[in-house]
């Protein structure tokens, strides 16, 4: 591999719609903040941007739906993930965002630049015109039948049941998400980046000089470019976005995926003056971080931008991860079937490095995975707790009753010392090879074989038998295991950053880098140690069933959002209905019918009498709080004995999907007796 002098590192943009949730930690942060730290713990010169992306339909869609200005929205959603980044150790340098002022002037000269030199194609086509509403219907704007598997739900620009990538014009029976009219067809002009132009040079760029590419990346790129690139509209019809800069252009903005990617390079510039370094000096070596649904627009898209301008670096590899699922359900914002960061860190207090480690431990790095709650609790306890909390315990806790924490003197080493020592270099350059090929998983487990090195260790030299007999033997074996502990605390730092923070203040060991791993003279003799508390705690069956009747109550709450209403009843002529009397009555007194469980006997005022009426209504409504209030009830509803009271007419009430009664009443006041008709 080319030698570079300088890392860029970019992760895929959060759009600011929605909190952040374990499948984006799993699939793009943990992974780009392990590389970074990696990187900076090897003392390179490497710089790791993100922000916000804050254009695009679905913002000022979710703005719409909640009356608010997109505006609104993205502030809140930049906040809250930002913090969120920071809570969970992703140690970005900057978190930047695409609405401020600084990636406007970046987006729009990037946008100039292509144009003065003729890159666009300007073309007037047909699109879809909500009349009503006075807007062009971009991407989410319109939803209509897919036509490859009929879903009635799919989107302008994707469908989501069948992934297919679509255009408003392919969808069947298309219809407004606005006012939800039927569009019609209306000429507009947008600009299109030719990617069939850069075809070729992206076949031989991608297929012929990035054969190392993980394969689920290398494999997509290819199956887009055998299906021949096509020109691609880089501007929308929409208000809330980075106006077009050119004449004629207004009600334009730039498509969110011309804009976003611009994003990485505002940010670095907001960074650092010396932005030009980390994109145009071919010496930096710039690593696209992002989940497969990106793949598309950092590995095709992006590069032809790039390579269109002609001044930029390319990236030199995009390691994109699959989706994670959770409990065998995909992970949806919109369903709320998600574990958002916020509410777990609630839930989880200071145990950032848990969910860290069973998201890279798990990660879906070559196809999709699930997180389930009772794998992350194993995790924490057969292997945190059990290997790696376990081990530095004993360790330190020896070193403490022993030598009241001094390292002791390493006196003659036998030949399962040496192998021992010359393991945990092995191991060290085993951790580095794997994060240099982007094998996160492989890397945190050969991490932690150095604790299962140090536990074996420990239990076959066995020092706590042999303290009294041979005391110097001892010494040794503590010597090692310490040795072994100060390389865990390096080694582990890209991926329980928390902890091993910890553990260096408690070891006592605070200048340190990525090389002085597998070194076996770290902490020198009588250097001070101190006694603990625990690395890793248990996590109880409790705490996991409580997360698992979370999500079931999720899924009921989903499962009634879209149950089927009741299908129509059979017509009745205006003649049965206008027999019904159905009038406002007000409830003058109300009590349990006593040893019934859902009937109450109400006193209500129906205008031309004072009435009882028994109604199965008294597991929804407590007596007291239905006096005084207006109801309707239909009063000619023949008279029958219930539990041995007589019964004239009966209340209405609604049943909702999940069997709850709501009283019906009058929205205004209306006297006592009015017909409902
Ligand atoms: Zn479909």
């Amino acid at each position: 591999m080319k030698n570079f002098k300088r890392y860029l590192v970019t992760s895929a943009l959060p759009y600011a719609n929605g909190p952040i949730h374990i499948g984006h930690l799993a699939g793009v942060y943990i992974p780009s903040d392990i590389y970074t730290r990696y990187l900076r713990l090897k003392g390179v010169d490497v710089i790791s941007v993100c922000g916000s992306d804050e254009h695009g339909v679905p913002i000022t869609l979710k703005a719409r739906k909640e009356g608010v200005s997109p505006k609104e929205i993205v502030d809140r959603y930049h906040e809250l993930n930002k913090k969120a980044f920071e809570n969970f150790g992703i140690a970005f340098d900057i978190y930047s965002r695409t609405s401020n002022k600084i990636h406007y002037e970046t987006a729009s000269d990037f946008f100039l630049r292509l144009y003065n030199k003729g890159e666009f194609i300007e073309k007037t086509s047909n699109q879809y015109y909500d009349e009503e509403a006075g807007c062009f219907l971009a991407d989410r704007y319109i939803t209509g039948t897919c036509p490859h598997c009929s879903n009635e739900n799919a989107y302008g620009d994707q469908c989501e049941k069948c992934g297919t990538s679509l255009s408003p014009t392919d969808l069947i029976n298309p219809k407004s998400t606005v006012s939800g009219s039927k569009p019609v067809q209306k000429e507009t002009l947008h600009w299109y980046l030719p990617l069939d132009k850069y075809e070729p040079w992206l076949r031989k760029w991608i297929l012929e000089d990035h054969k190392e590419w993980k394969t689920n990346v290398y494999g997509q790129c290819k199956s887009w470019l055998d299906q021949g690139l096509q020109p691609r509209a880089v501007s929308r019809d929409l208000d809330w976005g980075v106006p077009v800069p050119v004449k004629n252009a207004e009600g334009k903005v730039l498509y969110v995926w011309f804009d976003a990617p611009i994003g990485y390079i505002s940010a670095t510039r907001e960074l650092t003056e010396d932005w030009e370094r980390y994109w145009k000096d071919p010496e930096t070596r710039m690593i696209h971080f992002i989940g497969k649904d990106n793949i598309v627009f950092h590995c095709i898209i992006f590069p032809a931008m790039l390579n269109a301008d002609g001044s930029f670096i390319l990236p030199d590899n995009v390691p994109a991860n699959e989706f994670l699922n959770l409990e065998s359900d995909k992970i949806s914002t919109s369903r709320n079937w998600a574990v958002w960061l916020h509410e777990y860190l609630d839930d989880f207090p200071g145990k950032q490095d848990v969910l860290r480690y069973a998201l890279c431990a798990n990660a879906p790095e070559t196809k999709d995975n699930d997180f389930t709650w009772k794998d992350f609790q194993a995790r924490n306890n057969n292997e945190l707790v059990a290997i790696l909390g376990n081990f530095v315990n004993r360790a330190l806790v020896l070193t403490n009753n022993y030598y009241n924490g001094k390292v002791p003197v390493r006196g003659e080493t036998n030949k399962y010392d040496k192998n021992v020592l010359a393991e945990i270099g092995k191991l060290k350059e085993s951790v580095e090879s794997n994060i240099e090929s982007f094998r996160f998983r492989e890397a945190l487990k050969e991490a932690m074989n150095l604790a299962r090195l140090g536990n074996k260790y420990l239990a076959d030299t066995e020092p706590w038998k042999i303290a009294k007999t041979d005391p110097e033997r001892v010494k040794t074996i503590m010597n090692i295991a310490l040795q072994i502990t100060a390389s865990l605390s390096i080694i582990c730092e890209p991926f329980l950053p928390f902890s091993m923070k910890k553990l260096r203040a408690w070891i006592n060991y605070n200048e340190f880098k990525w090389s002085d791993a597998g070194n076996t003279d770290l902490l020198p003799a009588g250097h001070s140690t101190s006694n603990t508390g625990l690395l890793f705690e248990k996590i109880e069956d409790e705490a996991i069933e409580r997360q698992i009747e979370k999500l079931m109550l999720t899924k009921k709450t989903n499962e009634a959002a879209t149950a089927p209403a009741i299908p129509e009843k059979s017509p009745v002529s205006y003649d049965d209905f206008s027999r019904m009397d159905l009038r406002t009555a007000t409830i003058l007194e109300a009590e349990k019918v006593p040893k019934t469980t859902k009937l109450l006997k109400l006193k209500v005022d129906c205008g031309i009498d004072t009435r009882t009426i028994v109604s199965g209504i008294a597991e929804f409504f407590d007596p007291p709080s239905l006096i005084g209030r207006q109801i309707l009830i239909i009063a000619n509803l023949e008279p029958r004995k219930i539990k041995g009271i007589e019964s004239k007419g009966m209340i209405l009430t609604a049943e909702d999907k999940d069997g709850n009664l709501i009283l019906i009443s009058p929205s205004g006041k209306a006297g006592n007796g009015s017909i409902v008709k």
